[in-house]
């Protein structure tokens, strides 16, 4: 219907003005998406109404006040056909201003119509078209044009009215003047401030374009099967094969996805009449269509369409709109019937959406009724009732009871009651603080720093900033994921590690250049990150290992040991508990690199802070409660981040490293003696000094040497410093050379290079990156301005020191595909972040590896 028009090659001249054919000079970055597409299906012999396409250029003329020749765009339309004008930009996500139909309805276009479509459909058209019109680009009132009631003459006759009164002057009857109208307010509202931020929000430039196409309408409405509707071939949500969509008769647009019933399945079912049942020609075609949109586009795509006296017509196309569980069966499907290669299939999938499949989600249809929004910590949803002790979310999960544990902030007392809650609400807190840090590990959603709410744990309630209280046992719902806490149950999606899922990770980890291991510290963690085919352990931290109620106590009692010998007898009973989760690790990890960080604990994390915590703790120690609490007093640091932590203790108390590596080596020779061989790492934390190295190194490699003459075994260990401060960054020429491995720790990196607390920076997080103090929270995305080249510092200076030195990243950045763009960059050997982001760690690195085969702009380029 495009071809042979006399008309066509004048318009062609016109450089503000292009009549879509297959030829015709239509780009994706000149005349947006949209207008492509549609190029697209015209050149596919697709039944696709005459269109002409703007280019950005001109519509931003238009914006500015100028306006192309009218006559070169009303010229290639038939004079009587009513027009539709779409917005067209780079990429869909972008947005755009509605479309508005029906342009040329008049009260002459009104009387021909009623003569060929009829008298009620053509007075419910002209209506429609008043009432956006009015609102859409005449700007009026809406109030004044939705309360107007029902579809006929006098409908239409008081909405005429009402554009009058509200407009002082008639309704616009002419074809050319309304369109103008259409294009400028559509043009506006794309340079709008409101809009400029929307999109600029979804990656667009500043200075983003849109382009505009003008398409003949087809009646959806008149004698004949006519009517209009959407396809697609596959299911949104799950990404399955299913022919979804809905029709309705007499109508046009979008209306059959609207709330009114009366529209029809499309295939055939079980659960009231479809357009195959009622018009099986054209639902052939209409499918057949789709099918081959999606073979030669080469995405799954949402068709619209229009029937018109039993004629399919093909109106526009755009990619499916899909959950990322549907991305990845989407992708994975594409490339494996080789309508896309691999690489592809890689990129098509944002790698922060892999989080919904590892995790159950709130159905992305579900209401939700939101009752405050803090820092999503740790991704996935659940619901529970409310608790406010770790006690009672035991209590709750023995009794078989999912429980939501509410805190003001965690410490390790809370351990267990995690482990027994479905998710975790603190109301102090950020990304790397302990609440966010042991959700992760667990795969417990989690949100932190609800300054929103108002909590009163005293009283066992907490407040909505809409005045709603929320007392133990309510119900709520917490999404890590967006970091919402919602009231209610709101339906769920559960998690989907399919087939498709491990196939794109197949085809992930063929492409990417950097590694990706797991911070894990118990055995369940390990087993995670072996599921998600982590390269090995980055990070095990060993005080989380001490966590436990039963081995709190005794940690702590080592901690308030005073003299040698009291430390040595509670070591000695450490000792063996240690030794079994080192087994434990290495059997799990087969011989995979397990990186062990020796004792690191702020030491206010292991002070008992109640009551009960302190009894305990007499008992051990054989102590009254008084000297407990005297001497929990007299340790109490102004700063613990900053104090008695990592090197600090094993300098100053160098025999509980010394337990840990004796731990760890006996642990080698035993995992090793039933399975593969075990190299450990051994990685001393918190280092600022060279000295410290050489002390702590002097005492390991004896340790070494007595193990190896006690077992009469010999084994191999890399030990390894963990780069977290400032100078140790600063100073990795000294350090390198005397251990095997840097391994970069970015939370206290970030912590000490901003001087922010990691604790307390949820506080005033959200107000500096609202304000645009930071571009995000540094404890979330790598700062790679300022730590960033404390990183390439460290990395050039250490590696200039010791060529041959392993070099890594295991903060919570670790995880974070744009922190991984950078440390791919700097030329770090490996990432390890919490087990549950290995997956979207190792999709990342994937894209970032083909990307850079293949050079960015053609990665970046759309698809359709
Ligand atoms: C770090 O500081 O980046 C790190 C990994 O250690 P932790 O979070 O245990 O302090
Ligand atoms: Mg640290």
């Amino acid at each position: 219907m495009l071809h042979g028009n006399p008309k066509d090659a004048a318009v062609q001249n016109d450089p503000n003005v292009t009549l879509i054919t297959a030829t015709a000079p239509v780009a994706t970055t000149t005349h947006g998406g949209r207008a492509k597409c549609l190029q697209r299906l015209v050149r596919l012999d697709l039944p696709v109404p005459r269109t002409v396409a703007l280019c950005f250029d001109t519509v931003k003329a238009i914006a500015a006040g100028g306006m192309p020749d009218l006559s070169a765009i009303l010229g290639q339309f038939d004079d009587r056909a009513l027009l539709c004008v779409r917005p067209s930009s780079e990429d869909p996500d972008w947005g755009g201003p509605g479309a508005v139909m029906s342009i040329g309805m008049s009260d002459g276009a009104h009387a021909a119509l009623s003569d060929s479509l009829g008298p009620a459909a053509a007075t419910a058209l002209y209506l429609r078209f008043v009432q956006s019109y009015a609102t859409h680009v005449a700007r009026l009132d809406p109030d004044e044009f939705e309360h107007i009631d029902g579809t006929g003459p006098e409908a239409l006759a008081a909405a005429l009215d009402a554009y009058e009164d509200e407009a002082d002057e008639p309704f616009p009857q002419d074809r050319g003047e309304q369109l103008a109208g259409v294009l400028r307010s559509m043009a506006r509202a794309w340079d709008g401030t409101s809009a400029r931020l929307l999109r600029q929000a979804k990656g667009a430039p500043a200075e983003a374009g849109l382009g505009l196409v003008v398409q003949e309408m087809i009646p959806g409405v008149g004698p004949g099967e006519c009517g209009s509707g959407v396809i697609q071939l596959v299911n949104t949500v799950t990404g399955d094969k299913q022919v979804t969509g809905r029709y309705l008769r007499q109508s046009q647009g979008r209306e059959a996805l609207g709330d009114g019933s009366g529209s029809l399945y499309l295939a055939s079912d079980s659960r009231g009449t479809a357009l195959q049942d009622v018009a099986p020609e054209a639902f052939g075609a209409l499918r057949d269509h789709a099918a081959l949109m999606r073979r030669q586009l080469r995405a799954e795509m949402q068709v619209e369409f229009v029937i018109a006296n039993g004629q399919v017509h093909i109106l526009d196309g755009m990619r499916v709109p899909r959950s990322p569980r549907a991305a990845v069966k989407i992708a994975v499907r594409l490339a494996e019937e080789g309508i896309i290669p691999r690489q592809e299939a890689l990129l098509r999938v944002e790698p922060h959406g892999l989080n919904e499949l590892l995790h159950r989600q709130v159905d992305p249809e579900a209401e939700r009724d939101l009752l405050a929004t803090g820092i999503a910590a740790s991704p996935g949803a659940a619901t529970g009732r409310i608790v406010f002790t770790s006690a009672d979310a035991q209590a709750s999960a023995a009794r078989g009871e999912a429980c939501v544990l509410v805190r003001r902030e965690t410490s390790p007392e809370d351990v267990r009651g995690m482990h027994a809650a479905a998710a975790v609400l603190t109301e102090k807190g950020g990304m790397t603080s302990h609440a966010a840090v042991i959700g992760r590990g667990l795969g417990l959603p989690c949100i932190v720093g609800v300054s929103d709410l108002r909590f009163q744990t005293r009283k066992k309630q907490i407040t909505a900033p809409d005045g709603r209280i929320l007392r133990e046992g309510d119900l709520v719902t917490i999404d890590g994921t967006s970091g919402q806490v919602l009231a209610g149950e709101p339906a769920m999606l559960e998690a989907a590690l399919d087939d498709s899922f491990r196939t794109l990770m197949g085809w992930a980890d063929a492409e990417r250049d950097i590694g990706i291991r797991a911070n894990a510290d118990t055995p369940a963690d390990a087993q995670t990150a072996r599921n998600f085919d982590a390269q090995g352990i980055g990070l095990c931290r060993t005080e989380h290992m001490f966590f436990e109620t039963g081995r709190l106590t005794v940690m702590r009692e080592m901690i308030f040991a005073q003299t040698p010998a009291g430390r040595a007898a509670v070591l000695e009973r450490l000792l063996p508990m240690q030794r079994a989760d080192f087994v434990q690790l290495f059997r799990i990890m087969e011989g995979q690199p397990v990186c062990i960080r020796l004792f690191d604990p702020p030491l206010h994390e292991f002070l008992p802070t109640n009551r009960a915590g302190q009894r305990d703790l007499a008992d051990a120690l054989n102590l009254p409660v008084s000297d407990v609490t005297r001497r929990a007093d007299a340790m109490v640091e102004y700063n613990p981040m900053l104090g008695m932590r990592g090197v600090r203790l094993g300098v100053t108390v160098p025999e509980i490293y010394d337990m840990q590596a004796r731990a760890i080596f006996e642990a080698a020779i035993e995992a090793s003696r039933d399975g593969a061989s075990v190299v450990p790492e051994i990685m001393i934390p918190l280092v600022s000094a060279r000295r410290e190295v050489e002390l702590v190194k002097a005492r390991i490699d004896a340790v070494a040497v007595a193990v190896r003459a006690e077992a009469g075994r010999d084994f191999d260990y890399r030990l390894g410093v963990m780069v977290e401060t400032p100078r140790a960054a600063l100073r990795a020429a000294e350090i390198a050379p005397h251990c095997a491995f840097l391994s970069f720790g970015t939370n206290d990196l970030t912590q000490m290079t901003y001087g922010l607390s990691r604790d307390d920076a949820g506080r005033f997080m959200s107000a500096y990156v609202q304000k645009g103090v930071f571009p995000e929270d540094p404890f979330h995305v790598l700062d790679t301005d300022g730590v960033g080249e404390l990183l390439r510092l460290g990395v050039e200076r250490g590696r200039g020191a010791h060529p041959g030195i392993t070099l890594s990243v295991c903060g919570e950045h670790g995880g974070n595909p744009e922190s991984i763009a950078f440390c791919r960059a700097a030329g770090f050997d490996y990432v390890s972040c919490s087990p549950f982001r290995v997956p979207v760690a190792r999709l990342a690195a994937a894209q970032l590896a083909i990307r850079h085969k293949i050079g960015d702009s053609s990665a970046d380029s759309p698809n359709i």
